[in-house]
């Protein structure tokens, strides 16, 4: 029997209820587009962090695309002072036996952008929109982790007791039904077998800092390895290191001498970056893909994270996730309670290419180059020696990694 305590009221003039699940970037983007274009719906965004600072000093550093520079800077949110232009992107494999390598060169003046993307620290940017949140009045609970049941004509919140709070903070605030159900809780890597699409790529990834002898005067480095890709994004006078290895090795080079690190580090890097000077490593984060196939279920809608976690070969999981955002804001703008599920069927349709896309591309990317046998090594010495060439299929890809594949 329903609680009635926990029905629905509606909104203004009718317009829906609906739980945001998660205040990360993502959460808090489709928060802050909703009320920007002028949606009358009732929001209410749970967190599991007990407070707001406490993700703030989250030290990924992620290079986000012009498309969403764009996007944050238009919700105010984009964190100006402490973001480093990418003017320039090199990408290249290290296969131990080939002499000669083919190299990428992607420029921004190719594509008459000023910018390929920026680097930004997770930290800086979550700050800047919950800022921009505050100042728009959206209501953010803290030390709320919730789960939500879904049904065909609403969704339920209830207190999970297994987030990253106490599971008591704001225990009043639920059960609640919502019209809707907005997940961005961001997924996990260890419940990856709960979801449809999954793969254990036996890798973990290193975040630190690295100093080098040259400046790196915008440029930022892929470089594809036997055992996973390292990328190096400019990051104020440094940069920002993504170092991926098996998790083995991972521990290893995280508990062992950093000199040693160091040196094994130099040894991977292209010569366009000098010698290698300082390195500091931060932390891991095991990677895994895990998405599901379908982004609804009745009255819950996933995106982001919560709705696909890629490997970060390419950079684009919150490049992808604000995309998701924009078009769920689009879709839900002044549709009533009863329009709901025509909308999310919208939705779901007009994210599926660019999904699709980028799921299948760092798939591709972060096994590829880790395949061992030596023809591998060859065909993908081909493979970006034609890129190279082809400076048409270049800005196609190019124009690609700024905009996504939109739906
Ligand atoms: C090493 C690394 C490098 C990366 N580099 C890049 C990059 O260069 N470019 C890029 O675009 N992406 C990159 N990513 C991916 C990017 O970090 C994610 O795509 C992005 O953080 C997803 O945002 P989100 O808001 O969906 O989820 P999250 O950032 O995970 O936020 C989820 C929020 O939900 C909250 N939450 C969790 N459970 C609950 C619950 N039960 N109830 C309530 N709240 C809950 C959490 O506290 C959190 O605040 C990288 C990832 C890694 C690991």
């Amino acid at each position: 029997m329903a609680d009635p305590a926990a029905a629905p009221r509606a909104g203004a003039a009718g317009s829906p209820r609906i739980a945001i699940v998660g205040a990360g970037p993502v959460g808090l983007s489709v928060a802050l587009q909703l009320r920007q274009l002028g949606s009358q719906a009732e929001l209410q965004v749970f967190d599991a962090q007990p407070h707001a600072a406490a993700a703030a000093g989250d030290p990924r550093v992620l290079a986000l695309s012009e498309g969403s520079r764009q996007l944050l800077q238009a919700l105010g949110a984009w964190p100006t002072d402490a973001a480093t232009a990418i003017r320039s992107i090199h990408v290249s494999q290290h296969a131990a036996g080939l002499a000669s390598l083919p190299r990428v060169m992607l420029r921004a003046q190719d594509s008459g952008l000023a910018a390929l993307g920026y680097t930004v620290r997770y930290g800086e940017l979550l700050v800047a929109l919950q800022a921009a949140a505050r100042a728009a009045g959206i209501d953010v609970r803290y030390a709320a982790p919730v789960r939500v049941q879904p049904g065909d004509a609403s969704a339920r919140l209830l207190a999970d007791g297994d987030g990253n709070g106490d599971g008591h903070g704001d225990a009043q605030a639920v059960p609640q039904d919502f019209d809707l159900a907005v997940l961005a809780e961001g997924g996990a890597f260890h419940d990856q077998r709960q979801r449809e699409l999954h793969r254990d790529y036996a890798q973990t990834a290193l975040i630190g800092q690295l100093r080098c002898e040259r400046a790196h005067e915008g440029l930022a480095v892929e470089r594809f390895t036997e055992h996973g890709p390292v990328a190096l994004l400019p990051r104020g006078a440094d940069y920002a290191l993504v170092w991926c290895v098996p998790p083995q090795q991972a521990q290893e080079l995280l508990r062992g001498d950093p000199a040693r690190a160091l040196q094994a580090l130099q040894r991977l890097l292209p010569a366009c970056c000098g010698r290698a000077l300082e390195l500091r490593l931060f932390g891991s984060y095991p990677l895994g893909l895990n998405a599901r196939v379908r982004a609804r279920q009745g009255r819950t809608v996933q995106l982001g994270n919560a709705a696909q976690t890629l490997h970060p070969v390419a950079g684009q999981g919150l490049n992808l996730g604000l995309r998701d955002s924009a078009t769920l804001a689009r879709r839900l703008v002044g549709v009533p309670e009863s329009g709901l599920d025509a909308a999310l069927r919208r939705y779901e349709l007009a994210r599926a290419p660019d999904r699709v896309a980028l799921l299948g591309l760092t798939d591709l990317l972060a096994r590829a180059f880790t395949w061992g046998a030596p023809p591998a090594a060859a065909l993908r010495a081909g493979a970006l020696a034609a890129l190279s060439a082809a400076s048409p299929l270049r800005r196609v890809l190019q124009r690609r990694m700024v905009f996504g594949w939109r739906g």
